[in-house]
């Protein structure tokens, strides 16, 4: 028998009929056969709306609580009306609702009284969107007839350090743990909902995995129980060969490897956990990325490498936009070793994370890639520490610049690709600003002027074949 851990986001669980949808399909799937665990994030937007309100509650906007309790009463009330049939469910799971708003009110209150939010209660906060939407999940399922128990995280087993907004899992505790709690109800053909992206520290304090946190549950719960593989439920059919809303010739890709996928995932392709394909990885479970609304789409499988059909060169290309470009110069640079590593230090101190670097061979200038809204912040601090003290003579910006990676593993093993890419983007008049290429060889990346971003990745899309790549059409 098949143990799949099914992950639903917010995107498949947009109102009651589509909670319906995936309760049903759930249904299919056991009477199919499977074994599933089920990890359910919050409704859409929620999370967004509680982190609003815990800052709301902060500054002593009272009004604002009192809005938004009502606002996310009605919008849970009315989902669970949509997605159950059964009176008596319902109105159990309606008692639970209230219970929880109340709760989460309470917290609000204590925040507003305070004038203070840590990253701790700012945790406890957001975790009431997974209780909220997971709690409508598992009534459905019971509404089903399925044979269904509810857990939050970290009573599934997940603990976690206490680094509250991102916190991370103590994967060996966990995974015995999630084990012990999880395959005995598997076995008796229980179905487990787990609220995603919520777990809690040794002493039992609420903590969180970070934003966009539920894959990350699933694959750590897949890896806890050896599942043969992890599915994540998302509105589209898998990950792309580029953004089809910019590119109508981009195709899905079917299969690619847990190293091209972080490549994409760190370009944003999906806005994936950065950590997410790390459990599943280490234990070789292939992840699954499927179409809620077109599940007879296989969708993207994301596996070991030697198991993948061999693939395209370039597999898929990405864009980052909203970036800007930094270089900083001067003589007095060369041959003084540290310099490097005080600019970033200085900037790793404001906290500005820097997304690609490159530095000529002459050692006389160094330019890097920042997010565009930590631009001038960074041009600020380089100032004050580096050229005021004299270690740089300039420090020149441009913003309207935007990175296009191009992403595959096939690359690593082929000569020529840069200087495909390269005479491609020359051909269509397009000056490249900046170049990089990992030493994993799984992506080169390059910086342009943003409003020739598309007709760059266009050309590239083109030169590799990407819209005819062979692969099927679903
Ligand atoms: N609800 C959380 C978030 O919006 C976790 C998730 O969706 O994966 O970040
Ligand atoms: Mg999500």
């Amino acid at each position: 028998m098949k143990k799949i851990v099914m992950k639903f986001g917010g995107a498949s669980l947009s109102n009651g009929e589509n909670i319906r949808h995936v309760a049903n399909l759930i249904n299919d799937y056991c009477n199919q056969g499977y074994s599933i665990v089920v990890v359910i994030s919050a409704l859409e937007s929620v999370t967004d709306k509680l982190d609003q309100a815990a800052e709301q509650a902060k500054i002593g906007n009272k009004e604002y609580i009192k809005l938004f309790k009502e606002e996310i009463m009605e919008k849970h009330l009315m989902v669970t009306k949509r997605a159950i049939k059964n009176r008596q469910i319902e109105e159990e799971i309606e008692n639970i609702i209230r219970t929880t708003i109340n709760e989460l009110t309470k917290v609000l209150t204590g925040i507003f009284y305070i004038g203070e939010l840590t990253s701790k209660s700012r945790d406890y906060v957001l975790s009431f969107g997974e209780r909220l939407s997971t709690t409508i999940v598992w009534g459905t399922l019971r509404d089903l007839r399925i044979d269904t128990q509810y857990y939050t995280g970290n009573e599934a087993g997940i603990v976690t350090n206490d680094n509250f907004g991102e916190a991370t899992p103590l994967l060996e505790v966990t995974k015995r743990q999630v084990k012990k709690k999880i395959e005995p109800l598997l076995e008796k053909g229980i179905v487990p909902v787990i609220t995603g992206f919520i777990a809690a520290t040794q002493d039992n304090v609420i903590t969180s995995l970070g934003r966009g946190g539920s894959d990350y549950t699933a694959t750590i719960i897949g890896a806890s129980i050896r599942a043969d593989e992890i599915w994540i439920w998302t509105d589209v059919d898998g990950l792309m060969t580029f953004d089809p809303k910019l590119l109508t010739s981009a195709k899905l890709i079917p299969e690619l490897s847990f190293q091209e996928a972080t490549e994409m995932t760190i370009f944003g392709a999906k806005s994936m956990h950065p950590k997410a394909l790390e459990p599943a990885m280490e234990k070789n479970i292939p992840v699954r990325i499927k179409n809620t609304f077109n599940p007879k789409n296989p969708g993207t499988l994301i596996l070991d490498e030697l198991k993948i059909k061999r693939g395209e060169i370039v597999k898929a290309i990405s864009l980052v936009k909203d970036v800007a470009l930094v270089n900083v110069s001067g003589a007095g640079m060369v041959g003084k070793p540290g310099t490097a590593a005080k600019i970033f230090q200085v900037l790793g101190d404001e906290n500005i994370n820097i997304l690609m670097i490159s530095q000529s061979i002459s050692e006389a200038s160094i330019s890097f890639i920042i997010r565009r809204n930590s631009l001038s912040k960074a041009f600020n601090v380089l100032n004050a520490a580096l050229l005021d003290r004299g270690l740089i003579r300039e420090v020149s910006v441009e913003d309207d610049v935007c990175v296009v990676a191009a992403v595959g593993a096939g690359m690593k093993s082929t000569p020529g690709v840069a200087s495909r890419i390269f005479s491609v983007i020359a051909r269509r008049g397009i000056n490249i600003r900046m170049i990089a290429q990992g030493s994993s060889e799984l992506n080169i990346s390059f910086v342009v002027k943003e409003t020739e971003g598309v007709n760059a990745v266009r050309a590239i899309h083109e030169e590799f074949n990407l819209d005819h790549n062979g692969f099927l059409d679903f």
